[in-house]
């Protein structure tokens, strides 16, 4: 048990303690120590006690785990909320999304929607997100302020977008606030061709040239439909992700979202390459979009992720409830009741997230030196009873009003339900005065 050696920041008794790593454990009983930030000790209650701390708080019918890590989103999106539902993907971006985009979004929609995402993923028991939006240089400002930690992908696409007239330019602003922001503790930035049918051979190859050089992640939505993959195969005679791997692409930076198409011949790509998959079950359910295999990518050694989404088409950032529709949807598309079990749905939403991200060595589980990056549900209620297994009990019987606390990197943001660095009121004004605005300028 290791000892340390000074006193605690502060010291969590929790009544379970879930680390993740290693798999399938809960620890009853045990305490938690957080020194600068990071967890510095864990181990059994008794010997917590003995130690001392500025600050000790009994988490009592609690369960401690990693924060949730929300691995894809459009965070500024928040505010198209329920703005067109019930279309498919096509329709719904070509005649729905892109055109209110073109018209709302600027500078100050990306501030109050990062906002507004940002508070409800913290109130959800997210402690960190990646983001894919426009004026990223604003969200990071959002996720600084805020406490919370982020990936904020830069958007290129092949067309002029919200902040950049090209790709080459969202490029350029690419490298530039990656090269502001490379030493800032919480915050990473990538890069995200939007999606192989919006970014030609050209571009991409200039996004693997800048990625290689700054050891940079690459975000993109990948075989979301099955029209994407027969386009491709009608106008270039390859699938996406076969031209993505002969343009160099694929690899352990890559971070994959949806694939909902997976041929042998994708799966063997995925797995020699090591190139994470970001599974978004809820979106491409509402847009009608296919099913991400995740128990076979898995069962191949495939790290696969889960995100919402944007909340234009999900249309919340709820991962725990996505979660827990990725493991029922999982042995749904497996056809087995074994897929996707509790404690590994539970991994796919903190651990593997933070591996897609390429920051594993930091979070994703509870480790002693790992950043205190944390989340206390309250199993208490009603609707927890009787408690056999926690972690069972948290996917399949817990909503994320049950999150009582969180802290990222040891600072709490969230206590008993209250955000405390944001202002909630104000949030939820803003939010509305904006709906306001595009409501009634669309109907
Ligand atoms: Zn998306």
């Amino acid at each position: 048990m290791p000892t340390p050696a000074a006193a605690l920041d502060l010291l969590l008794l929790p009544t379970w303690l879930v680390p993740v790593e290693p798999a399938g454990v809960v620890l009853k009983d045990h305490g938690l120590g957080i020194r600068d930030g990071r967890i510095a000790f864990i181990g059994p209650r008794d010997a917590a006690l003995k130690l001392m701390a500025t600050e000790v708080r009994e988490l009592p019918g609690m369960l401690l785990s990693p924060g949730l890590i929300n691995a894809h989103g459009h965070a500024a999106m928040t505010l198209f909320r329920g703005l067109a539902d019930d279309l498919p993907l096509m329709t719904w971006l070509e005649q729905h999304i892109w055109p209110a985009e073109g018209k709302w979004v600027d500078e100050a929609f990306v501030r109050d929607g990062t906002d507004l995402a940002i508070a409800e993923q913290i109130k959800g028991g997210i402690t960190c997100f990646s983001d894919m939006y426009f004026f990223p240089k604003v969200a990071s400002e959002r996720v600084h302020n805020s406490g919370i930690r982020a990936q904020i992908a830069i958007p290129i696409l092949d067309f002029p977008i919200p902040g950049a007239s090209s790709a080459d330019e969202a490029i350029r602003q690419g490298v530039e606030l990656f090269g502001e922001l490379k030493h800032h503790p919480r915050i990473k930035i990538a890069f995200g061709p939007h999606a192989p049918y919006t970014v030609s051979d050209e571009n991409l190859e200039k996004v693997r040239i800048i990625t290689e050089e700054l050891d940079a992640a690459i975000h993109m939505h990948v075989h979301e439909t099955a029209f994407e993959v027969q386009q491709s195969l009608e106008q270039r005679g390859e699938r996406p992700l076969a031209r993505l791997a002969r343009l160099g692409l694929l690899g352990p930076r890559l971070q994959a979202v949806h694939m909902t198409q997976v041929s042998e011949q994708d799966l063997a790509l995925l797995v020699e390459s090591n190139t994470s998959v970001v599974h978004c079950p809820e979106s491409n359910l509402k847009l009608a979009s296919g099913f991400c295999p995740v128990e076979r990518l898995w069962q191949a050694g495939v790290n696969v992720a889960v995100g919402t989404d944007g909340a234009a088409s999900n249309n919340d950032l709820d991962l725990l409830g996505e979660t827990r529709t990725a493991a029922l949807l999982a042995k749904a598309v497996a056809g087995s009741a074994t897929a996707l079990d509790a404690h590994r749905a539970l991994r796919m939403a903190t651990l593997n997230g933070a591996r897609a991200l390429g920051l594993e060595s930091d979070v994703g589980s509870l480790e002693v030196g790992k950043c205190a990056d944390l989340v206390a549900f309250d199993l208490t209620g009603l609707a927890q009873q009787p408690i056999y297994d926690p972690v069972s009990q948290l996917i399949y019987a817990t909503s994320r009003d049950c999150v009582k606390h969180l802290w990222v990197a040891g600072k709490q943001l969230l206590d008993d339900r209250r955000l405390t660095r944001l202002d909630e009121h104000q949030i939820v004004a803003s939010a509305t005065a904006w709906g306001r605005r595009i409501g009634g300028h669309t109907e």
